[in-house]
């Protein structure tokens, strides 16, 4: 009989909570990588640098797993259909994995734990991927958080060693389900991809960088004054335990950082809504417009604003922007160009190498104004004076728009002060009611 491990946003041998369980609690432990094909096709992007970040790092555990005799079954198909013919294929005793809180990966988890229940198959999942989940900071009304601060004193007031300490995998190796052959790994090809050229960011936590982040962060042009480890923490190749050792040693704002993360995945939970609706629910009335040629200008980066052109053709080019940056540009789209926040959120969607749905959209709505704990909506970034104060010698924007003070790069597509004007009244004419 074997255990399944089934990796979903957990990709790594190490530290892993739901593993761990797995290996010591169970013999014959095999691990498996579903390529889930409804997720696929959604992506339009056939060179898709996640999927060939994924990718490798599965290539990676595969061989990890196969220089200790075992393996990583890896599939490609709807998450329930594969485990079904796995376990046709094999005695499965028990399913265990590491909890998802995305909407439609609890629809997913849902649907295994029914079949599991009646196929007399154990289904078993653990908290991995964040420090603190669900219910397990709560106001003292035992109510969710809608507000930041208070829930992250809480946070700090908690995170003692034990919520802190690693899972150590390896002293339970010994349970791996042994293979006499290990499986070809599917191809990329097979999958309907191809390599993306698109260089990733090393798995590196600098102390140097952790020790001056409160003062670097802010900088665009500075690309070692953030961590650049969105991505790990979004396909869980690093422990957010680890990381978060290091930041409560040496930065509370980068830890302060991670405790937002994990504050947008608790809302995404108890507000699983917010997915396709503003969290204030007024906001969805106010008279967005629909201008597909304004929204096409954002996208690309010609807007006539230099933070934001950089900001968006930094994202085309390479999967990241600056936090700073991002702010700005999303501010620009909901408020200088009055376009829903949905739209901008979207587009985020497909390319940022690091986009996590709670994230992504706690942070849309947050600069539209539409979230818990948004910036007030009267708030509007001046983009011309973010980009003087963030990017103060222009060599991030020199990098990004290197025609900006010549002819050829365009008119600001609106003026400052009457989309600011146009934005206050709509925001208004709906808001005050
Ligand atoms: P660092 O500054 O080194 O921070 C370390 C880690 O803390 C990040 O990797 C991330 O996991 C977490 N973090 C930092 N800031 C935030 C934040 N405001 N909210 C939640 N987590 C945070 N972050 C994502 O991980 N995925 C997204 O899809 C995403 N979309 C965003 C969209 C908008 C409009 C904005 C304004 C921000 C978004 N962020 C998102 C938050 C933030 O911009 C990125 O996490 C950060 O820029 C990633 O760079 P880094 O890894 O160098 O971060």
């Amino acid at each position: 009989k074997v255990t399944l491990f089934w990796f979903r946003r957990d990709l790594r041998l190490d530290d892993n909570a739901g593993l761990y369980h797995a290996l010591k609690e169970r013999s014959a432990v095999l691990p498996l990588f579903i390529f889930d094909s409804e997720i696929l096709e959604n992506l339009d992007d056939p060179a898709d640098a996640r999927v060939t970040f994924i990718y490798e790092q599965i290539q990676d555990m595969k061989q990890q797993l196969n220089a200790k005799k075992s393996d990583l079954i890896v599939r490609h198909g709807k998450p329930l259909e594969v485990l079904k013919t796995l376990s046709d294929e094999m005695a499965v005793e028990a399913i265990y994995a590491n909890h998802d809180y995305e909407p439609a990966a609890r629809k997913r988890d849902e649907k295994v734990a029914a079949w599991a229940a009646k196929a007399g198959i154990e289904f078993l999942t653990f908290k991995d991927q964040c420090l603190f989940e669900k219910d397990e900071i709560l106001t003292d009304a035992r109510k969710p958080y809608t507000v930041y601060t208070p829930y992250r004193n809480k946070v700090l007031a908690n995170l003692s060693e034990f919520y802190l300490k690693s899972y150590p995998n390896d002293l339970y190796e010994s349970s791996y389900a042994k293979v006499k052959k290990a499986e070809p790994l599917l191809t990329l090809k097979s999958l309907g991809f191809e390599r993306s050229n698109i260089e990733f960011p090393p798995m590196d936590l600098s102390t140097k960088m952790l020790k001056t982040y409160h003062a670097t962060r802010d900088f665009p042009a500075d690309e070692k004054g953030t961590s650049h480890l969105g991505l790990h923490l979004r396909f869980g190749t690093l422990s957010v335990r680890e990381l978060a050792r290091e930041a409560k040693k040496y930065s509370p704002v980068w830890l302060s950082e991670l405790i937002w993360r994990d504050f947008f995945m608790q809302i995404l939970w108890h507000f699983p809504q917010v997915e396709n609706q503003s969290f204030r629910p007024e906001y969805d009335k106010i008279a967005w417009r629909k201008s597909k040629a304004d929204f096409q200008k954002w996208c690309e980066g010609r807007t006539g604003y230099p933070l934001v052109d950089a900001g968006m053709r930094e994202l085309n080019a390479t999967g990241y922007m600056h936090n700073r940056v991002r702010m700005v540009v999303a501010s620009f789209l909901c408020k200088h160009l009055l376009i829903h926040w949905y739209e901008g959120e979207r587009y985020f969607a497909k390319k940022l190498l690091d986009y996590d749905l709670s994230a992504n959209n706690g942070n849309w709505q947050w600069a539209a104004g539409s979230g818990c704990d948004a910036a007030p909506y009267f708030r509007i970034f001046n983009p011309q004076t973010q980009f003087e104060k963030f990017d103060p010698d222009g060599k991030y924007v020199q990098k990004w728009v290197p025609e900006y003070g010549t002819d050829e790069y365009p008119q600001p597509m609106v003026d400052h002060n009457e989309a600011r004007g146009r934005c206050l009244q709509a925001f208004t004419k709906v808001l005050k009611k």
